[in-house]
């Protein structure tokens, strides 16, 4: 099934500000919660496409990312493509939301109004060629992640009493107050260590070597992240972190990148520009034969229709332009000389470039 467009889903303008985002998903939000609407997978689902749709236009870099590069941008399968946002992460944002506790007490509690814990991010730089770019590719990255080690029991926080929560009373010029923070000794999920294997930390992890395999869309540039949800390092009673992965362009000997172009410059004799001739020339999918005419002039720009860089929106293939070059030669041998001598005065060796010729900036014009 096709993704929605994220502002369509929150029913907002591409324009809208924070506050009307959040607004807007607060309400979808009450409307759509699993506790109003039990048994109803039509519901969950639409709260679960609200919930991921905020997810993304409440972060200014995600937005901005995703109004750069659409769904892909965000890391296509690696990202929210499988399953969605899970329950656990929905709720957690309800915090930020609904402000500490606030959603829980309006359906009456139920859920629990401590935050879900979330391991922390890792990050990676993966190196890709052009190759690689062009036609995406499937990687396996090598990270370290911490999981939690087999044999790790957990009891009860003895600090908060599995509540997660440390109240105090407070005595105030208005009378007392109950205040309350996240408990310190379980990090605000009620559970620690019971019992732990000898190599595992205080928290029950231990670092491990993991292999994970991730499909590169065609198109990434340089710079671009993308995040696997979930991927990232675990924590005890919480969720993973995510698994973000950094594009890094190995820049390529003979052709260069623009955009979704890819630009090579060629260079011929100027006896195969003036007789015509039939060249070899490399492209990211392997060599090609390029017919050029009797007559090319240097600076002539040639295009093969295709053979650039797919779209990371996968709509459209970028080209790749030939820069043709007319080699003069440096040295000539007496003989060459001769020949040349005598082809002096022709007419037909006279420039006369106002016979049809662009200039080099009407090519630019045209092209770019
Ligand atoms: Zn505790």
């Amino acid at each position: 099934m096709a993704k929605r467009d994220y502002y369509e889903v929150l029913g907002v303008s591409k324009g809208a500000s924070p506050e009307e985002i959040k607004k807007a998903y607060r309400k979808l939000a009450i409307q759509y919660h699993p506790d109003k609407n039990p048994d109803n997978p039509e519901a969950e689902e639409k709260f679960k496409e609200a919930a991921e749709a905020y997810e993304v236009l409440s972060n200014a870099e995600k937005r901005q990312r995703y109004d750069q590069f659409g769904h892909q941008g965000l890391g296509g399968n690696g990202g929210f493509g499988g399953g969605g946002m899970n329950m656990e992460d929905i709720f957690s944002q309800f915090g930020d939301i609904f402000g500490g506790g606030g959603f829980d007490s309006f359906f009456g509690g139920g859920r629990g109004g401590r935050r879900t814990k979330k391991g922390t991010n890792l990050r990676v730089k993966l190196k890709l060629n052009l190759k690689e770019i062009a036609n995406g590719v499937e990687k396996k990255i090598k990270v370290k992640r911490q999981v939690l080690a087999d044999g790790v029991t957990f009891k009860t926080c003895t600090t908060c009493q599995g509540s997660g929560q440390i109240k105090k009373v407070v005595n105030t010029m208005l009378g007392q107050m109950v205040s309350a923070s996240t408990c310190h000794a379980c990090g605000g999920n009620g559970q620690i260590v019971d019992k732990k294997p000898a190599e595992a930390d205080g928290r029950g992890l231990i670092l491990k070597e993991e292999i994970i395999p991730i499909n590169i869309p065609a198109g990434v540039a340089d710079g671009m992240q993308l995040s696997m949800s979930g991927k990232g390092n675990e924590t005890a009673g919480g969720i993973p972190g995510d698994l973000l992965i950094v594009i890094e362009e190995i820049e390529d000997n003979v052709l260069q990148r623009d955009g979704n172009n890819v630009v090579y410059d060629l260079y011929i004799s100027f006896i195969d520009a003036a007789l015509g001739s039939q060249i070899e020339v490399p492209t990211i999918d392997g060599k090609v034969k390029i017919k050029v005419d009797p007559g090319t002039q240097s600076g002539k720009i040639l295009r093969l229709k295709g053979k650039g860089i797919k779209d990371i929106n996968g709509y459209h293939k970028g080209d790749q332009l030939i820069h043709v070059n007319v080699w003069v030669p440096k040295q000539l041998s007496k003989e060459e000389k001769q020949s040349l001598e005598a082809l002096r005065n022709s007419d037909n060796f006279k420039p006369d470039p106002g016979s049809g010729e662009k200039s080099f900036f009407d090519k630019m014009k045209e092209f770019f």
